[in-house]
């Protein structure tokens, strides 16, 4: 049977050219410094996202955690989106392991309203929690991929200055956004002070991320990642992917915004489908089947007998995420699979 995998982008295996890199990697013990494709992995991922400097992280959430751990002391309060990966899906990380109280704003896909911001922001007072850290996704992952505008981004650094608080970007797929926005990803890590961003989505490496800021945020950054465990050794084997990563597979994720668009496109032509394809902004695909008069996980099951994959978000929601290994075909396929099993 034909199988089309929408889970994720993580499930994207590393390319023959990324094989053969990692094969043939020069390592070092990289908790002595020594591992010289750990370095230049990091140089280089420095330099794309114009910090200072980065760390090899083992995965987005590692990353995610110790920008956490490094930015804020415990007792303090992080502001972050209500649907956030961080808020949501890093197993309570940010209470667990940086003693942080999260102050959760409803966003409007995914964007958080500035004066919803400036409202949570803590003045000074003996009773109150400080206000320790602001966290941004881009894209944004649960609201469908959405990218938050440069404009953005800029107001809610701007914000933060004046506070002197600082913003970590959840960048787990931030090339996704500069793609769709046609700018150097620059424009948009210039508004904060540490980002994320995953080498295992759709750029095709098999493992990690990155975190990026200032030189004494990542030293602090890396006395964490040993701390919990991260500090590898000759992983040069799984930097050299990451290498190829970031210098070939960026601009490819063009191809994969035009599957998702053309996919919206489909099933938004399906009874019982709720989706605005206008709203695709680049691989994720968000479908609302509360009219099929089926749950989302019932259908996610019916679709997988067909050899279609997708992932079930909530009882009305399902997210196709579309990658290097979905076709143009695969995607016509999947489109006729689904009307053929609603109809
Ligand atoms: C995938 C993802 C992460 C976490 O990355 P892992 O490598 O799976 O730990 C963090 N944030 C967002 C927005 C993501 O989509």
């Amino acid at each position: 049977m034909r199988i089309v995998d929408f889970r994720s982008d993580t499930l994207t295996v590393p390319t023959e050219e990324m094989r053969e890199a990692m094969y043939e990697a020069r390592v070092g013990d990289d908790v002595y410094g020594e591992d010289p494709t750990v370095k230049e992995l990091e140089e280089m991922a420095a330099a794309k996202a114009g910090k200072e400097s980065a760390l090899f992280v083992t995965s987005g959430t590692m990353g995610n955690q110790l920008a956490l751990l490094s930015h804020t002391k415990r007792g303090e309060e992080v502001i972050l989106e209500e649907n956030s990966h961080i808020y949501n899906a890093e197993v309570g990380g940010a209470a667990f392991l940086s003693g942080l109280q999260p102050r959760p704003i409803k966003g409007n896909r995914g964007i958080m309203d500035l004066e919803d911001i400036k409202r949570a922001i803590r003045p000074e007072d003996i009773h109150f929690p400080r206000t320790g850290l602001i966290c941004i996704e881009n894209t944004h992952n649960m609201a469908g991929g959405v990218v938050i505008p440069v404009y953005q981004m800029e107001k809610v650094y701007s914000l933060a200055r004046e506070h002197n608080i600082p913003v970590h970007l959840d960048g787990a797929r931030i090339f996704n956004a500069a793609i769709h926005i046609g700018c150097d990803v620059k424009e948009l890590t210039q508004y904060c002070d540490s980002v994320m961003f995953c080498l295992s989505k759709g750029l095709c490496a098999p493992v990690g991320s990155i975190l990026a800021g200032d030189k004494s945020f990542v030293d602090k950054a890396k006395r964490y990642r040993k701390m919990i465990g991260g500090g590898m050794r000759q992983a040069g084997v799984i930097a050299a992917p990451g290498i190829i990563a970031l210098e070939k597979m960026v601009d490819r994720l063009e191809e994969d915004h035009k599957k998702a668009f053309g996919l919206a496109a489909g099933l938004s032509g399906i009874g019982g489908l709720t989706l605005d394809k206008e709203r695709v902004d680049t691989n994720i695909v968000m479908v609302d089947v509360r009219n099929t008069g089926c749950k989302a996980h019932e259908l996610t099951d019916v679709f997988r007998e067909k050899g279609i994959l997708a992932v079930a978000i909530n009882e009305r929601m399902i997210r196709f995420v579309t990658h290097k290994y979905i076709s143009e075909e695969d995607v016509q396929y999947a489109v006729d699979t689904i009307r053929g099993v609603l109809s």
